[in-house]
């Protein structure tokens, strides 16, 4: 093998290019494969007769500084944008449109008196959540689902009409699968550590300074970050257009196989496509490692997009959307009012929102046809909101085998993949399907990953 052939990264995706900038950034030559006609993954938006679509992800979580960081470091933090006020979410029960509790933190509450007033639970599971004030924390470490989590310390009515569709719903994902540990350590930690949870997040005191709430985007969609990211690569050190089939050992590092048939040499391989397609690329190199990754499951996700007149829309949208639990069965898990949520994303006498449709609840949305979406999502978004007229503009986003399933057992699966991935020095897997699903555990795993696979070829140049 040449002398130091650049590291290779197969997926162009937020992982991919958080890595592609990282190792840059460390002069590393790098090579990044993306089997698409573009980078980004699923992060695409789209500018249409003065509106601004997100056709997948549209915000950045704050309390995980590494996206904003990296906005920061490609110069487009003054960009940012936090929610428009009032930053007030829904939650459908019963047919009506319920604001969640003011002062709750992820779904539980924290104020006494928007609990007690809330319209959202029944008196009786009023009365069940607010006893987990008294309740033990569980003694053994072992994993559960959100559901079990949360049905243990707040009862089922906080798992039907909080869980599900918040915590769950975050992730297009089965509450009675999902992994407290592996998606919200912070809930497990505050249990271990002190007991009742509704006590540790009233004893918080709020952080210091302006309050702009947890999300940020960009007023041209989260595609800026993308381009921004790009901008700051050379381009010849990115191909799209380039699917890798299989990779295989050689002497002192990797032979990288492409759909077109070429054969790429390195001995640092990064693999940032989604898990499932890491386990066909390393079916014939490792096939254990092949079945750990191709066991994480993915679910697929459907958002359409729709803008009206504003005075054909009887709601005052007064908050950023609503989710709808699994219970109020209708067509759609939730929408964003992206015109009151963000600025600039719709003309001033215009509506812009997203339903979002399928995942685990309903995998075979991904499927439907075009105008059946569409009419999914208006016969569920049409007596909540009041809607009189037909919508100015549609636009539908399919996002196959998209949202990585963290599910019981993850950390489990994922300690076996890292054992596994001892056994191929410079192999690498970044994504998330590993490690975080959002896009500021993307970006830190990604860098992390750059910077991990920097060092191990610097101890492996270093041995005789
Ligand atoms: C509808 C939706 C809304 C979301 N909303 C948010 C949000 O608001 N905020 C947030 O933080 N997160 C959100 N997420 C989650 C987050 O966007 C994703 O988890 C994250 O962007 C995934 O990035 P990734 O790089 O791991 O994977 P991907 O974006 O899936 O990228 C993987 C890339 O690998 C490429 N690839 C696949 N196979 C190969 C191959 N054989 N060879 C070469 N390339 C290959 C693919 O073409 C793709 O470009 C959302 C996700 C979805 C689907």
């Amino acid at each position: 093998m040449p002398d130091r052939p650049p590291v290779i990264i197969v997926g162009g995706g937020i992982a991919g290019l958080a890595a592609a900038y990282e190792l840059h950034r460390e002069s590393v030559p790098f090579l990044l494969l993306e089997a698409g006609t573009r980078v980004g993954g699923v992060i695409l938006s789209e500018r249409v007769d003065g509106f601004v679509f997100d056709g997948g992800p549209d915000s950045l979580l704050a309390q995980k500084p590494e996206g904003i960081q990296l906005c920061r470091e490609l110069g487009i933090a003054d960009r940012l944008v936090p929610t428009l006020l009032p930053r007030q979410s829904f939650i459908q029960r019963g047919g009506q449109l319920h604001p969640l509790p003011a002062g709750s933190v992820l779904g539980i509450p924290t104020t006494v008196g928007p609990f007690l007033r809330t319209t959202l639970f029944s008196w009786p599971g009023k009365l069940r959540m607010g006893a987990e004030w008294f309740l033990a924390p569980k003694q053994s470490d072992e994993d559960e689902s959100i559901g079990q989590f949360m049905t243990r310390r707040f009862g089922r009515e906080a798992t039907e009409f909080l869980a599900e569709p918040l915590l769950a719903g975050i992730h297009a994902g089965d509450v009675d699968r999902l992994s407290m540990k592996a998606l919200f350590q912070r809930l497990t930690d505050t249990e271990r550590d002190h007991g009742s949870l509704i006590r540790a997040f009233r004893a918080q005191k709020p952080p210091a300074g302006p309050n702009l709430g947890p999300f940020r985007s960009l007023p041209g969609g989260l595609s800026e970050l993308v381009h921004a990211l790009s901008a700051a690569l050379p381009s010849a050190c990115v191909r799209t257009n380039t699917p890798v089939r299989t990779i295989a050992p050689v002497a002192g590092g990797y032979r990288v196989e492409t759909g077109h048939g070429e054969a790429l040499l390195s001995d640092t391989v990064i693999l940032a496509a989604p898990a499932f397609a890491a386990a066909a690329i390393v079916r014939d190199l490792d096939a254990a490692l092949s079945s750990l990754c191709g066991g994480i499951e993915y679910a697929s996700a459907v958002t359409v997009a729709l803008a009206f007149e504003r005075d054909a829309v009887r709601h005052p949208m007064n908050g950023s959307g609503f989710v709808v639990p699994r219970a109020e069965r209708t067509g759609i898990l939730a929408a964003s009012w992206l015109s009151s949520k963000w600025p600039h994303r719709a003309p001033a006498d215009k509506i812009l929102m997203r339903a979002f449709l399928g995942g685990t609840r309903d995998p075979g949305a991904i499927e439907r046809p075009d105008d059946e979406l569409i009419h999914l999502a208006l016969d569920a978004l049409r007596p909540l909101l009041g809607i009189s007229a037909a919508p100015l503009l549609t636009r539908i986003f399919r996002w196959p085998q998209s949202n990585a399933q963290h599910n019981v057992g993850h950390l489990d699966r994922m300690a076996a993949i890292d054992r596994a991935l001892t056994r191929w020095p410079g192999l690498h897997v970044t994504g998330s399907g590993y490690r975080g699903t959002g896009i500021p555990d993307c970006v830190a795993d990604g860098r992390r990953i750059a910077r991990e696979a920097v060092a191990a070829r610097a101890v492996s140049a270093a041995q005789p």
